[in-house]
């Protein structure tokens, strides 16, 4: 059968059997899949360093006959990110970030600009780079991508054009905002001013290199996380296990 070898990211790692590994991995292409190493717990000569938890790795993967499952071939290391595990707070963003990555694509959904995103947001972590920007950049276009945009354009109530003037409301049941005439603000409905308006377009439409000379000031960081986590749970329903990690 034919085999692929493609650009990895190692999402999850688990013990099955007496000496093989079940990993999950993002690739550009397919998005998320996941495989069987044979053996790879006893041997690790095909797999020298390339399977642990947020490492990007060129992975060599074929079909099996049966089951979704892939058997994976061998696997080479290109960048082990050793500041994520070096850092329990990089540790902590990093899980985060794989953690929304799954439940924003699942099996079958790929984005090359997905695995992108992660791999660039994982390596920035991992030099300590920005790293208090890092989570935001990365999941207002995460959110984005996995069509979660939060709409700036108008309002949501009366779609008055945003001139990118006046205070607006967020407001989380609409995936987008609100004008003061059909909006209050509250803590369930927080303001935005006219600058977060223009970070959250920012994060949200701008490549992640871009984005990332973003300076913006701590206040405006504070209104996008409280953004972020009002948004997140009305979309996925579900509180994260990891975000009180970027919270
Ligand atoms: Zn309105």
């Amino acid at each position: 059968m034919n085999a692929y070898m493609s650009p990895a990211i190692i999402m999850r790692v688990k013990e099955v059997g007496e000496s093989d590994l079940l990993v999950t991995f993002f690739t550009a292409q397919k998005g998320r899949l996941s495989g069987v190493a044979k053996g790879a717990r006893k041997s690790r000569k095909r797999f020298v360093n390339a399977l642990d938890l947020f490492s990007l790795v060129s992975l060599e993967y074929a079909p099996r006959r049966q089951g979704n499952l892939l058997l994976l071939e061998s696997g080479k290391l290109l960048n082990a990110y050793p500041g994520l595990r070096a850092d329990f707070s990089a540790f902590s963003k990093a899980s985060y970030m794989i953690e929304l990555t799954e439940i924003l694509f699942p099996p079958g959904v790929s984005e090359p600009d997905m695995f992108d995103l992660l791999n660039l947001s994982l390596d920035a972590l991992s030099r300590g780079e920005k790293t208090h920007l890092v989570p935001l950049v990365f999941e207002f276009r995460a959110l984005s991508m996995g069509g979660f945009r939060i709409d700036t354009g108008r309002c949501a109530r009366c779609a008055r054009p945003y001139q990118g003037e006046g205070t607006a409301v967020f407001l989380p049941e609409t995936g987008g905002m609100a004008c003061l005439k059909c909006g209050r603000p509250s803590a369930l409905s927080p303001p935005l001013k006219p600058s977060v308006v223009k970070a959250i377009e920012t994060l949200q439409h701008r490549p992640f290199r871009e984005a990332m000379k973003e300076d913006l000031p701590e206040d405006t960081m504070k209104t996008l996380r409280v953004v972020l986590k009002l948004h997140r749970e009305y979309r996925l329903e579900r509180k994260l296990r990891t975000s009180k990690y970027v919270e």
